[in-house]
């Protein structure tokens, strides 16, 4: 095949009058009208000069017109590198730099500030008026309808996907057309997507989840996406009955189950709810399917290793863990110290080998090398453990590790004693700085609507689950955990917040 991620995801449909995206303006968009549209682009951008392995990056409002980028830029061999709406022109200025992108298209709300990052750069800026109607830009005006796929092979980079931040400064993963291939078939296979679905998609697009996992996915089937700029409950609520399935992050059911028209009749015709990104707690779990008879399945992945885990579409989901390697992926778990393989059972480091794999960070050859085993495998960051069904469950990061006195203490072991205690929502357990223990872990929680937990009795109770040394030193009440658009907690800026509290002290 001449283009094997464009043939197979995208040509497919040429000529389909199927619907592909119901737009919340009331617009359908067909399959075929889609291509059109990328095809146009496709010209335009090659037209401002870009060619194949060149990047393009893109700072714009979720929208059809965003998708059609991605499919313009796998047309012709441009490598799409989708960027956070919510970043600064600073921050869209490092991104440019970093990438070397040679296009920068942005909403036209955004070119008087976004010029001279561009001009800066060495960029052409392009604005894409999504919002105002849907038109391409000025550029792709009058463009001819169809464009002459750019041959690529497996190998190429399709994309240049920067992870979330979450840990320290984001990293540019290069995800190739087999990557983003492989995992498409795999999805659309495993949670058995059809041309007849239609998925409620209110993730960002400029994250893996979004763009490859829920996207990707539909396409692959052929099916229809219902596009949402943003989790709003009132359209949530009013899209689904029209959907089939509906992917998202654990804020988007805690939201839902806040809201009480979210009822059995409401969601009876769906087929499938899926969660991942972060860790949805146990309580949502059974709290959503207690309200809905739904089981979420919970599944698990990374920038760089596409969709890795997924509980079974068949079969038990079971809360808590992220279930099993997809098809073609290997998972082992590693001790942090040996680099050896634990014991069945016991927590270590997740490492991943397969066709999902990215091929390693933009620019960054020595972070890629201490990432990369010499036998394939990639050492995610995370710490989990397998049981002996098979099912995985994360723990945490290995950066989140609290080492106090010497002793090593995963926080996900502490925050799941802490959010079982009575007028508990949730917690997040940090290390801060200690003048005895090097760190000390400290516990952040959210009481539940109304309750005001007893910080006194939560302390027994971790004395009666947890050796002395994992007990939280503190305990903390907050309103909320700060957490980004993909509903992660960000550690990082709990852990400054209270960085000082035994120091100053
Ligand atoms: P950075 O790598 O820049 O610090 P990040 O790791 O948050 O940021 P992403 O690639 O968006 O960036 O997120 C992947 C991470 O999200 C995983 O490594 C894992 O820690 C977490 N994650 C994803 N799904 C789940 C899940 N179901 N349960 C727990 N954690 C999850
Ligand atoms: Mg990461």
């Amino acid at each position: 095949m001449a283009n094997p991620l464009y043939d197979t995801l995208f040509a497919r449909h040429a000529g389909r009058d199927a619907a592909f995206l119901h737009l919340v303006d009331g617009r359908t968009l067909s399959h075929d009208a889609f291509l059109r549209m990328a095809a146009r682009l496709a010209h335009a951008l090659r037209g401002a000069g870009l060619g194949p392995g060149d990047r393009l990056a893109a700072q714009v409002p979720k929208s059809a017109e965003a998708l059609v980028v991605y499919a313009a830029c796998v047309q012709a061999g441009i490598v799409f590198l989708p960027l956070n709406t919510a970043y600064t022109p600073d921050e869209v200025s490092y991104f440019v730099t970093d990438s070397g992108a040679g296009l920068l298209l942005c909403d036209p709300a955004q070119a008087d500030s976004l010029r001279p990052v561009a001009k800066a750069a060495g960029a052409v800026l392009m604005t894409l008026d999504a919002e105002g109607g849907g038109s391409l830009p000025d550029a792709a005006r009058g463009l001819p309808e169809s464009f002459e796929t750019t041959p690529r092979g497996g190998d190429d980079l399709a994309a240049l996907l920067y992870t979330s931040g979450t840990t320290g400064r984001s990293k540019g993963a290069m995800l190739t057309q087999e990557n983003l291939l492989s995992n498409a078939r795999v999805l659309a296979e495993y949670w058995r997507f059809t041309a007849r679905d239609v998925l409620l998609h209110a993730l960002p697009i400029f994250h893996t989840h979004g763009l490859f996992v829920a996207t990707n996915t539909v396409l692959m089937a052929g099916g229809a996406m219902i596009l949402q700029p943003r989790f709003d409950i009132d359209a949530v609520i009013a899209a689904l009955p029209r959907a089939t399935a509906m992917m998202g992050v654990p804020t988007f059911y805690t939201r839902l189950l806040d809201d009480p028209r979210l009822t059995r009749d409401l969601v009876a015709h769906m087929r499938l709810f899926t969660s991942g990104s972060a860790p949805l707690l146990a309580e949502t779990h059974a709290a959503f399917e207690a309200r809905t008879g739904h089981r979420i399945l919970e599944r698990y992945g990374m920038t760089e290793t596409n969709m890795t885990t997924s509980n079974p579409y068949e079969g038990a989901r079971r809360a808590g863990t992220v279930g099993f390697p997809l098809p073609g992926v290997e998972l082992r778990i590693t001790d942090p110290e040996s680099g050896a393989e634990v014991a069945q059972g016991a927590v270590g480091m997740l490492e991943v080998r397969g066709p999902n794999v990215f091929r390693g960070y933009w620019n960054m050859p020595e972070k890629t090398a201490e990432e990369m085993r010499g036998d394939g495998f990639f050492i995610t960051g995370d710490l989990g453990r397998v049981d002996a069904r098979g099912y995985v469950t994360i723990v945490g990061r290995i950066k989140d590790v609290v080492i106090s006195g010497g002793y090593n203490i995963y926080p996900r072991e502490v925050e799941m004693v802490l959010d079982d205690q009575p007028g508990v929502l949730e917690s997040a357990v940090v290390g801060v700085p200690h003048p005895d223990m090097g760190e000390v872990p400290v516990a952040i929680l959210v009481p539940e609507a109304g309750a005001t937990p007893d910080t006194q009795a939560i302390a027994t109770a971790t004395e009666r689950a947890l050796a002395r040394f994992k007990r939280p030193r503190r305990i903390i009440l907050v309103d909320a955990l700060p957490r980004n658009t993909m509903g992660k907690v960000q550690k990082n800026a709990l852990r400054a917040e209270y960085a000082g509290i035994f120091t100053a002290e």
